[in-house]
C-alpha cells in the first residue's frame, strides 16, 4: 500500500489544476470564504432555471417553491446517431429526436447548484498517523432539494477494496426529488437516517490526515457535496483523459469496460456509490501495474524509472 501511494504522488493535483477542474479551495483574500471557479453567487437566488427542463421557477424568502408546476424533460442526453446516410440527434432516455415531447415528469423543478459555498470544513489540520500514508476512494449520491444538490449517500473504499464507510445522509433542506434514477438512493432508504452532513465532516476528521491521499472519478463534485477542501487528489477522470481533451471525460463506466472488462452502472437502480468508489481504486492499481510492466520490459535498456518498481510485484486486485 505504501509503494502504491508513492507511486500516485506523480497523479495529484497541483493548485492549478484543482482550481481549474473546478475543486474548492479557500479565497486567498478573504481566507473565511470558499471558491470554485466559474462559480458565481446567484444574483437573485430566488429566481432559478430548472437544470433538467431549462424553465424559469421562483421560490419565497422561507424558501418554499412559488411557482408550482410539472417538470417535463428528458432525463438522458442528445447523442448523434448514425441512421442510414445521415447523422440525426437522439435522446439517449427515449431515442426522441431533438423535438421529441417530454419523456419524464416529475413534481417540481430543480436546480443543480451545489449549496452555497458555506459550511466548508479544511483538511489542513487534520492529523492521523493510521492513514498518513492511505489512499482511499470516495463517492457520493445527490439528491435534489429546495436549494440544490445535496448529499444523501457516501462510500469510502480502502486499498484492499474494503468498504469502510457506506452511510446514507439526511440533507440539511427538504427533498424535493430523490433523483433515484442516477443516485440509487431512495425515499426508503433515508426513512431512518441521522447522519447530517456535519456528522460526515466529523467522520472524516477523525479518520483522515491532510496527507491521506483521496480519490474519485470528478472527485470535486463529491468534495462539493461534503463541503471538505482537500489538495491531495487524485482523479481518475483526469488520469485517463478523453482523447478530446477537457471538457469531455470518459464516464467511469467506459473506462471499466474498456481497460478492465468489467461491467458496472448496470443495475436498474442507478449508479451505486461503493462500485463507483472500488473502480476508481481499481483503475489505479491497473495503472500501476501497466506501469509496472512497462518499466520491467524497459528495464534492459536502462530505463531509470524502472528500479522503482523492483520492489514491487504486479497487484492482484
Ligand atoms: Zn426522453
Ligand atoms: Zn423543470
Amino acid at each position: 500500500e505504501e509503494t502504491f501511494y508513492d507511486y500516485l504522488e506523480k497523479f495529484l493535483l497541483n493548485d492549478g489544476q484543482l482550481w481549474e477542474n473546478k475543486y474548492p479551495r479557500w479565497n486567498f483574500q478573504d481566507s473565511s470564504m470558499v471558491e470554485v471557479k466559474d462559480f458565481l453567487p446567484a444574483i437573485n437566488p430566488l429566481r432559478r432555471t430548472c437544470c433538467r427542463c431549462g424553465k424559469e421557477y421562483f421560490m419565497n424568502k422561507k424558501r418554499k417553491y412559488i411557482t408550482r408546476e410539472e417538470c417535463k424533460y428528458h432525463w438522458g442526453k442528445l447523442r448523434k446517431k448514425r441512421e442510414a446516410i445521415t447523422w440525426i440527434s437522439c435522446y439517449s432516455c427515449c431515442q426522441g429526436d431533438d423535438s421529441a415531447d417530454p419523456c419524464s415528469f416529475s413534481r417540481l423543478h430543480v436546480c443543480n447548484r451545489v449549496g452555497e459555498l458555506t459550511d466548508y470544513v479544511s483538511t489542513e489540520s487534520w492529523k492521523n498517523e493510521e492513514t498518513k500514508r492511505k489512499v482511499f476512494a470516495i463517492d457520493c449520491e445527490m439528491c435534489y432539494t429546495t436549494q440544490g444538490l445535496e448529499l444523501t449517500r457516501v462510500t469510502v473504499v480502502d486499498f484492499y477494496l474494503v468498504q469502510i464507510i457506506d452511510l446514507f445522509v439526511k440533507p440539511d433542506n427538504p427533498i424535493v426529488d430523490y433523483n433515484t434514477k442516477f443516485s440509487g438512493v431512495t425515499k426508503e432508504n433515508l426513512k431512518n437516517v441521522d447522519y447530517s452532513l456535519k456528522d460526515i465532516q466529523e467522520i472524516f476528521m477523525n479518520l483522515f490526515d491532510k496527507d491521506t491521499i483521496l480519490m474519485g472519478h470528478s472527485l470535486e463534485s463529491d468534495l462539493k457535496a461534503l463541503k471538505i477542501i482537500h489538495r491531495r487528489v487524485i482523479d481518475t477522470a483526469l488520469v485517463f483523459p478523453h482523447r478530446l481533451g477537457l471538457p469531455f471525460k470518459r464516464a467511469l463506466k467506459t473506462l471499466m469496460a474498456e481497460l478492465l472488462q468489467k461491467i458496472i452502472q448496470d443495475g436498474e437502480g442507478g449508479h451505486d456509490s461503493c462500485e463507483d468508489a472500488r473502480s476508481c481504486m481499481e483503475l489505479m492499481k491497473y495503472k500501476f501495474n501497466e506501469d509496472a510492466k512497462a518499466a520491467n520490459r524497459g528495464s534492459h535498456k536502462h530505463i531509470s524509472s524502472s528500479s522503482f518498481y523492483t520492489k514491487a510485484p504486479l497487484m492482484k486486485f
